[in-house]
C-alpha cells in the first residue's frame, strides 16, 4: 500500500514517527501512594509528594514499573536492566515541581517492533525505539471561573509511558494501524486502556516529507492528537502542506504544531525548545532502578498471550484467512467473543457470523462487542440451531436480529414464532404443486432448456413457506417434480 502526493516537482512520500503516552493502570501514581481514578472531584488525589511540598521525596511504585517492563515485553523489546530517572525542567502552572521525572539517556525499555497488518494483506515491521515512564503534570481549568485558572493536581504524578517509533511509518493508514495495534497490545496486557477520549492515550505525530529516496527532511511534531482519526487526517493534511512549503521555495522549519479538527488544518503552536533547554540531570531523590532478572523473566512468564500469538493461534487451530484473523484479534473483546462462538463449532462459520452479521448489528445499534445485544452463548445456540436442522440459515438471521431486539433466548423465540425449518416432504411437494400449476407458462419454458427459471421457482417456495422450507430438501423436490 503506497501514499505519495503528486507535486510540481515530481512524486513525494510522507515520513511518520510516533511518540505515544500512555497512561499506566495503577491504583497509585508512580512515586506517591495517591489515586488515579479517573473523574475524581479535582484535588481530592493528590499527596504531599504530588504537590511538590518541602523535603517529600518520590517513592517509585513497583507496580507501574512492572507494567512497563510488561508492555516492553508485548513489543517484544530489550528490557534494560539499569535504567534512571532525570529531571526535565521547565515551568509550568500545573508541574509544582517545576521539573517533570522521566528517563531520558538511559530509559526503562530499549528497541522494539510493533507488526502492522495491513488491508492488502501484507505485514510491516515498524521499529519501536524505546519506552521510558515519566510523570503526569496537573491540570489546568480555564473553563471554570471568567477571570482565573484554576490547578487541578489529581492527574499530577500519574505514571505514564512514552512510547516512540522509529521514523518508518509512509502513510495515514500505517499510523492508524500502529495506534490501533498499539493499542490492542496494552489492552491484553491491560498496563494501559487505551482510552483516547479521556487522554489515557495520546499520540504526538512527527511528520516530514521528501522524495524517494532522498534523506530524512525537517519534521514537524503535531502535539496530543486525541483520536486515530485525527491522527490520519493530521498526517494527511500536515504532509500535504510541507509539500507546498518546499515546492514554493520555502523550508519546512522544526516546530511543534496542533491539529484543527474543525478547520482540517495544522497552526503552529511553538518553534521547538532544544533538549538542552530542559537541562535535564539525574534525579538526585532516585537511585538509578536495577531489575532483577529473575523478577523479568516472571513477568515475562506470566504474560497474557498477546495479538500476534492470537492471530498466528487463530490461523493455525480454526484455519481462519489472515484477514478474518487480524480483523478478529484486533480488540481483545472480539476475539473473546469469537472464541466462545467457535468453540466446538464450525470455526470458519462462527468467524463469517461474527465479523458479518454480528459488527453490522453493533454498527446499526451503535454498541460495543463489551456489551452486545447478542451475546456470544445466544449466538453459539443459534449456530447450533443450524447444525441440528432446527432452523435453516436464512431464518437463522431473522432469529439473530429477533434475539438483539427482545434479549430473549434463541430456543424461546425458535417456539414463539414459529422459526423451525420444515422437513416434511409432504408439505413441501404440496406447496410446489401449487406454485407449479400457478406458473404453467414458466413450467413450459423450464422443459424446454431455460435452466435459469429454477431459481425463481426455488425462490417462489421458499417464499410461500416463509423461508422456514430445508432449502435441500426443496431443491431434491422441485428437481423431481419438474424432472
Ligand atoms: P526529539 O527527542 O527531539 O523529540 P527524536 O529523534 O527522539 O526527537 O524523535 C522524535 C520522534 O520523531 C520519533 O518518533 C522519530 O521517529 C520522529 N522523527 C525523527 N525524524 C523524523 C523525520 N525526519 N520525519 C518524521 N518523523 C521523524
Ligand atoms: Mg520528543
Amino acid at each position: 500500500m503506497s501514499y505519495t502526493i503528486e507535486g510540481r516537482t515530481g512524486v513525494w512520500e510522507v515520513v511518520i514517527g510516533l511518540e505515544v503516552h500512555c497512561q499506566v493502570i495503577s491504583k497509585a501514581k508512580l512515586f506517591s501512594g495517591a489515586a488515579t481514578t479517573f473523574g475524581a472531584e479535582p484535588n481530592t488525589q493528590v499527596s504531599f509528594v504530588d504537590a511538590a511540598f518541602p523535603g517529600m521525596l518520590p517513592v517509585p511504585n513497583r507496580e507501574c514499573i512492572a507494567q512497563a517492563v510488561r508492555t516492553g515485553l508485548g513489543l517484544r523489546a530489550q528490557i534494560n536492566l539499569v535504567s534512571r530517572f532525570d529531571r526535565k525542567n521547565y515551568f509550568y502552572p500545573d508541574l509544582p515541581f517545576g521539573y517533570q521525572i522521566t528517563q531520558f539517556e538511559k530509559p526503562l525499555v530499549g528497541k522494539g517492533t510493533i507488526t502492522l497488518e495491513l488491508e492488502d494483506g501484507t505485514t510491516r515491521e515498524i521499529g519501536v525505539t524505546r519506552l521510558h515512564l515519566e510523570q503526569d503534570a496537573g491540570k489546568s481549568l480555564h473553563d471554570q471561573n471568567p477571570t482565573k485558572t484554576y490547578v487541578d493536581l489529581n492527574r499530577a504524578g500519574v505514571g505514564l509511558m512514552e512510547i516512540v517509533s522509529e521514523p518508518d511509518m509512509r502513510s495515514p493508514e500505517e499510523a492508524g494501524a500502529y495506534l490501533r495495534k498499539l493499542r490492542s497490545i496494552v489492552r491484553t496486557l491491560g498496563t494501559c486502556d487505551g482510552n483516547m477520549e479521556e487522554g489515557s492515550m495520546r499520540a504526538d505525530v512527527n511528520v516530514s516529507v521528501r522524495h524517494p529516496g532522498e534523506d530524512y527532511r525537517t519534521r514537524c511534531e503535531i502535539k496530543n492528537v486525541n483520536s486515530i482519526r485525527f491522527v490520519m487526517q493530521a498526517v494527511e493534511v500536515e504532509a500535504a502542506r510541507q509539500v507546498q512549503v518546499w515546492e514554493d521555495g520555502e523550508e519546512v522549519v522544526q516546530e511543534t504544531r496542533l491539529f484543527d479538527s474543525a478547520h482540517g488544518e495544522t497552526r503552529p503552536m511553538r518553534s521547538k525548545e532544544d533538549a538542552h533547554d530542559y537541562r535535564y540531570f539525574p534525579d538526585p531523590d532516585l537511585l538509578p532502578l536495577e531489575l532483577d532478572p529473575a523478577w523479568v523473566a516472571g513477568l515475562k512468564a506470566a504474560l497474557p498471550e498477546l495479538p500476534d500469538d492470537r492471530r498466528a493461534r487463530f490461523m493455525e487451530d480454526y484455519g481462519l484467512s489472515p484477514y478474518d484473523a487480524s480483523v478478529l484479534v484486533a480488540e481483545r473483546a472480539s476475539a473473546d467473543y469469537f472464541e466462545a462462538v467457535a468453540k466446538g463449532r464450525d470455526a470458519k462459520q462462527a468467524a463469517n457470523w461474527v465479523t458479518g452479521e454480528l459488527f453490522a448489528l453493533l454498527n446499526r445499534a451503535g454498541r460495543t462487542i463489551e456489551d452486545p445485544p447478542v451475546p456470544a452463548a445466544a449466538l453459539g445456540r443459534i449456530l447450533d440451531l443450524i447444525a441440528d436442522g432446527t432452523i435453516n440459515g436464512k431464518i437463522a438471521k431473522t432469529l439473530f436480529e429477533a434475539v438483539a431486539e427482545t434479549g430473549e433466548s434463541p430456543d424461546a423465540l425458535v417456539e414463539k414464532r414459529g422459526l423451525r425449518q420444515v422437513t416434511d416432504t409432504g408439505a413441501i411437494d404440496a406447496v410446489i404443486a401449487r406454485i407449479l400449476g400457478a406458473n404453467a407458462d414458466k413450467v413450459a419454458q423450464y422443459k424446454s432448456g431455460k435452466d435459469k427459471l429454477f431459481g425463481f421457482f426455488v425462490g417462489q417456495v421458499m417464499r410461500e413457506m416463509k423461508g422456514k422450507a430445508n432449502p435441500a430438501l426443496v431443491n431434491e423436490a422441485l428437481k423431481r417434480a419438474l424432472g
